[in-house]
């Protein structure tokens, strides 16, 4: 089981590295179905959902002789099951003028990416679309932005100085973007986790803020999360989801060495909405989120 060591020997693998040979002809049986476990676990599914699939399959195949070509196609199927309820578009109630979309994430997850992504897609659609750079003690995710507003065409409001007040900025880019009947406003934030109680209350007074203008404000609190940090995603949601109300998640850098187990950890263990996937740095660069093509892709 060379390939399995292989697997197990970096800390984030590829599913199909730690499944290739696993089972060329062989009994599930107590070991193989412990070797699976790990195989998962090696791949950041989590403890939770590679538990989960081994039960089951514990339940349907114990004892019997197997291929690596039917446990790929089972595990696949597992899954799908198991990201199925979590594959959601993020809808915009167009009724709202504006849509507002609060951006939250560890810094350098890609927040900023997303946005611009989100920003062309819509207004490619036709919406009329407003980023506001709310991180705004570093000038150079400010800069970014801006970056990004002028090549998707879509509006920035940047602070007048560097590290001045967030929610300040949102509350204003909310009131501007209600008399220019904006459709959906884009709020980028600080992710400086290093510092929790400090993010925690930035960010839950740039909601108080934006609700004084509209009390339904935002109506979207999407997540970005990076795949390549593997099981730091997970704690990253949990912190992230005891701040604000996180309604749905993005998944970036699904891309290049990608691994993607992290995805089904993260469905299991949240039940969140996975909106969508980075799979580049360019503003076209994010695909709608498919359980199905997911689950195939992963097993390769
Ligand atoms: P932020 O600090 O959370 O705003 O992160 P940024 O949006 O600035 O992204 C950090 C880095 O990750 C940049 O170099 C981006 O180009 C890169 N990045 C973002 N999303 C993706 C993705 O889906 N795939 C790849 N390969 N790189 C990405």
């Amino acid at each position: 089981f060379g390939r399995l060591k292989q697997g197990l020997s970096r800390s984030t693998g590829r599913l199909t590295d730690g499944l290739t040979g696993l089972f060329t002809k062989r009994k599930l049986d107590d070991e193989a179905l412990e070797e699976l476990e790990e195989a998962l676990i090696t791949a950041d599914l989590g403890v939770s959902a590679a538990g989960r699939i081994v039960e089951n399959f514990r339940k349907s195949r114990f004892g019997k002789e197997v291929t690596d070509q039917e446990v790929k196609e089972a595990l696949a199927a597992e899954i799908g099951a198991i990201l199925a309820p979590v594959a959601r578009p993020l809808e915009i109630d167009t009724s709202r003028k504006p849509h507002v979309v609060l951006v939250v994430g560890v810094n350098g997850t890609g927040k900023t990416t997303t946005i611009a992504k989100l920003g062309q897609q819509w207004s490619e659609a036709g919406q009329k679309v407003t980023f506001v750079a709310g991180d705004t003690f570093r000038a150079a995710a400010v800069e970014q932005l801006q970056i990004w507003g002028s090549r998707t065409g879509c509006d920035v409001v940047a602070p007048a100085k560097q590290g001045a007040d967030a929610a300040g900025l949102a509350f204003d880019a909310l009131k501007q973007a209600q008399e220019r009947q904006t459709d959906i406003l884009l709020v980028d934030t600080a992710g400086r986790l290093h510092n929790k109680s400090a993010l925690m209350e930035e960010l839950r007074k740039v909601v108080r803020v934006m609700q004084r203008v509209d009390p339904t404000a935002p109506h979207s609190v999407l997540l970005v999360l990076d795949a390549t940090t593997g099981q730091n995603a997970t704690q990253q949601c949990k912190v992230f989801a005891e701040m604000v109300n996180v309604t749905g998640l993005v998944v970036t850098k699904l891309d290049g060495s990608a691994k993607g187990g992290i995805v089904v950890a993260l469905a299991q263990e949240f039940g969140l909405p996975v909106h969508a996937v980075g799979v580049g740095e360019k503003a076209a660069d994010l695909r709608p989120f498919s359980a199905r093509d997911f689950s195939r892709s992963l097993l390769g």
